[in-house]
């Protein structure tokens, strides 16, 4: 713009509100205008009355109003109304010639409202008469100084007030500036830190990498927030939250950083205090349970991961109630955190150790390779707890029993099962004795899991009516008739179709549930007997019963009730069959059963006769009316001359104790055939029938014909015997062929050739025909490589044995 310097009259008196309008020509300045208007300033003349008289270019800046609508104008026209006074009563000295100059700040209001603050400089100018004819001076905007000035009052007002310390560093790391907090924090002087570098203040608890991290986040990001541990003068240390910001300088170059940090110690103390409280136990000092349970799970983790091993000892001080209740509580709990204290001295650092509960203590083993590298540890652990205690004023000795376990097992374990497998083994420790360890078994535990698991199943299956009897005849061999039937349970399976007693039985060994099983067993087998005599069939019913049945106190008083609820029932009808092995567990127990029960009417069977000790005194001892033999005697007898041996046995002393005997597990007609010559009159077995739902039985029993040739049979006479003896050796010689040149097959038969029985005279043409076959197989003899013809030979033998037998 074109400067102008315009010197002109005052035009329009209503703006001039200092003085009446006093027409004077002004004297021009000696200053060329046109350098006037290069100035910032603002350069004025006023007349005597204070009314403008001159401005340069800079006023329109300043002011906003054009310089020509200005002139003529009072000099106080544009002054903030709150300063006008003031300045009213400085131009009126100055007019007045009382003051000859002023200097001061004063706020101006511009055209547009805006107040700016202007610093006056101004003098009087005298007239040729000696008077003051009007001010000359300089109008400059101070105002963003003024409010750099403020913002730096401000600033340096919160840097001394402020609760946080403050630290300001320059660009190369030397300490500028910092606050009265940072001393009060630190103890250090703010002359003490001056030019030095903050790294004084540093503990050493961070390392290189926290600075490193740190460093690089300012350079990445401009700052960098945290909790750094650091030093007090006096050496104590302290936490501080800290944010360091990056200065930068107007041309973006790092100037320097400023460290804003509190001390937060007392609150970390704190934090600490309630994280300690929250995970330690109070009396011991020891990791509670919460802290165990992350323990152990941080070290199965790491386990995992790395292959190491990871082990849990379960402790429990035994008969430490006795202790409580000898010495007092108090006492108790000062033997709880002596014994802590001796645990913790005891394991290594990587191990913790904790006490989850009154006088229990578990110590997780980490990176242990097996259950057996934990032992050494245990057995310390046990010695130190069993050293004397002196506690309330009296000298204890305690021990204790512990368990362990170890993570590496068949399927992947939690921490949970782990901690409560390691107790179980502490229990199996104590009940063995206390002052002891076990290590927990794994296979063990996960049998027990399942046979539980299979025991819940079997009980739903029961109470929902799974269950069902079958049953197998049990039949006279002379006549055919029906003897009686044997109840045998199975398990009408949903999913798996019918299942045997082998299936589920063993799963409830030694478990209340068998009783409740057998209990149902012998109702069903009443109603069952009920029910077909309500359809004429008057049939006698076994029932097997196991040993835990027979140990029952009130098993007799069970039975009574159960058979006066089914009054139809006569007891004679209805045996118990009971393993003899069972039987011989408890003889006298089970002999005074087998008396009550006979007083009622209820026969006992002793059953799987011959797997037992089968001894003439125990057979005397127990006056079960019937015996059953076992089935692996009778599957084998006709080629296996022991089993044949116990068999007749058997039979001979069933005889001589006047006890009935039946045979198991009659396969064939054969079978049943050799028993009717032995004198086992009664049989059972799928030769005859399997065993049947009740609804099969009748018709069974309608089309069931004893076959001819076991009609046909008649026991053997004594003599006779040897026969039968020479029939099944001479079997067993070419099922086994031996060396022998003179079988014992061939000595039986001999002997019954000495005999002279009624059948030999009798039956000419079978002798003649054993004979010439025994010759023939002799005959063999010699030729001991010809193992087929011998053999042969042998065959033959034995079959005309068996024809004489028959004959
Ligand atoms: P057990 O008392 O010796 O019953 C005879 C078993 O032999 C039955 O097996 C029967 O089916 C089988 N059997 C019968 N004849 C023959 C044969 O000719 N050849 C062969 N190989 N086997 C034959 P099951 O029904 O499987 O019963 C097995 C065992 O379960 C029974 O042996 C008995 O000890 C037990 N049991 C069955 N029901 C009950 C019950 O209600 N309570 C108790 N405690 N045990 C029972
Ligand atoms: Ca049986
Ligand atoms: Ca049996």
């Amino acid at each position: 713009m074109l400067a102008t310097t315009i010197f002109k009259e005052q035009r329009d008196p209503l703006r001039c509100r200092a003085h009446a309008p006093e027409l004077q020509l002004p004297q021009a300045p000696s200053v060329p205008a046109s350098i006037l208007d290069e100035l910032q300033q603002v350069v004025f003349q006023t007349d005597r009355h204070g009314n403008w008289i001159f401005l340069n270019q800079a006023w329109q800046a300043l002011s906003g109003y054009p310089v020509e609508a200005t002139l003529g104008d009072s000099c106080l026209a544009q002054v903030h109304p709150d300063d006008l006074a003031r300045e009213q009563s400085t131009l009126a000295q100055l007019l007045s010639g009382q003051r000859s100059r002023c200097r001061h700040e004063v706020r101006h209001v511009r055209s547009d409202g805006e107040v700016r603050w202007v610093e006056v400089s101004a003098r009087t100018r005298h007239g040729a008469d000696g008077m003051v004819d009007g001010l000359l001076g300089t109008l400059s905007d101070i105002s963003d100084r003024k409010l750099a000035l403020q913002q730096r009052r401000l600033a340096s007002s919160i840097f001394a007030s402020a609760g946080e310390g403050i630290i300001v560093t320059s660009a190369d790391g030397r300490i500028v500036d910092v606050n009265g907090a940072f001393e009060a924090i630190t103890g250090y002087a703010r002359a003490e830190v001056l030019g030095k570098n903050p790294r004084l203040l540093s503990s050493g608890r961070q390392d290189k990498a926290f600075y490193a991290d740190m460093w690089r986040s300012i350079a990445l990001t401009g700052s960098w927030s945290g909790e750094v541990w650091n030093r007090r003068k006096s050496g104590e240390f302290y936490v501080e939250r800290l944010t360091i910001t990056g200065m930068r300088d107007d041309d973006g170059r790092l100037s320097g950083h400023v460290g804003v940090f509190a001390d937060i110690t007392r609150q970390k103390l704190q934090d600490q205090h309630f994280e300690h409280i929250a995970h330690y136990d109070p009396l011991t000092g020891l990791a509670n349970r919460r802290l165990l349970a992350d323990r152990l799970q941080q070290a199965m983790a790491r386990a995992r991961r790395s292959g190491a091993g990871v082990a849990v000892a379960f402790l429990d001080i035994d008969d430490f109630k006795a202790i409580n209740e000898a010495h007092g509580h108090e006492c108790g709990d000062e033997l709880l955190a002596a014994l802590g204290r001796r645990i913790q001295d005891t394991v290594r650092d990587s191990d913790t150790a904790c006490r989850p509960a009154g006088d229990e203590f578990v110590v997780v083993f980490d990176g242990v390779d097996s259950p057996q590298a934990c032992q050494p540890m245990l057995a310390r652990l046990l010695h130190a707890i069993s050293e004397p205690v002196s506690a309330g004023g009296a000298v204890l000795r305690v021990s204790a029993s512990a368990g362990l376990a170890f993570h590496r097992q068949s399927e992947d374990i939690g921490a949970d099962l782990l901690i409560r497998q390691a107790h179980q083994a502490m229990y199996d420790a104590k009940m063995a004795g206390k002052n002891r360890f076990h290590v927990f078994d794994s296979l063990g535990y996960r049998e027990m899991v399942e046979r539980a698991e299979e025991i819940e199943v079997i009980e739903r299956a029961l109470a929902q009516h799974e269950f069902a009897l079958h049953y197998q005849p049990i039949v006279h061999l002379g006549n055919g008739e029906l003897n009686s039937v044997e109840a045998l349970v199975r398990w009408n399976h949903p999913g798996r179709g019918c299942l045997p007693p082998a299936a589920f039985l063993p799963a409830l060994e030694g478990h209340p549930l068998m009783l409740a099983l057998e209990n149902w067993v012998l109702e069903e087998a009443l109603r069952q007997h009920v029910r077909w005599l309500d359809a004429g069939l008057d049939i006698a019913i076994s029932v097997n019963m196991s040993g835990a049945q027979l140990r029952r106190k009130d098993f007799v008083a069970h039975l009574r009730g159960l058979l006066a609820a089914h009054p139809r029932v006569n007891p004679r009808r209805i045996k118990l069959e009971v393993l003899e092995s069972s039987a011989l567990d408890d003889i006298a127990h089970v002999s005074g059963l087998v008396s009550q029960c006979a007083e009622i009417g209820v026969g006992f069977a002793l059953d799987d006769f011959g797997t037992g000790y089968s001894s003439l005194r125990y057979l005397k001892q127990l006056p079960a009316g019937r015996i059953k033999i076992d089935q692996g005697f009778v599957r084998n007898m006709q080629q296996d001359p022991d089993d044949l041996a116990i068999l007749e046995g058997i039979i001979g002393m069933a005889a001589a104790f006047k006890r009935e005997v039946v045979a198991e597990g009659v396969e064939t007609a054969e079978h049943a055939a050799m028993l009717v010559q032995l004198g086992c009159m009664l049989a059972q077995g799928y030769g005859i029938a399997r065993p049947m739902p009740p609804e099969a039985l009748a018709p069974w029993l309608a089309a069931w014909r004893l076959p001819a040739e076991v009609a046909s049979c008649a026991p053997l006479e004594r003599d006779d015997a040897l026969l039968l003896k020479a029939l099944v050796e001479q079997r067993a010689w070419h099922a086994a062929p031996g060396d022998a040149a003179s079988p014992s097959g061939m000595q039986a038969f001999d002997a019954w050739l000495d005999r002279h029985s009624r059948k030999r005279a009798r039956c000419k043409r079978q002798v003649a025909r054993a004979l010439s076959c025994r010759d023939a197989f002799l005959a063999q003899a010699g030729h001991a490589g010809l193992a087929a013809p011998r053999e042969q030979a042998s065959r033959a033998f034995a079959d005309a044995l068996k024809e004489l037998l028959h004959a």
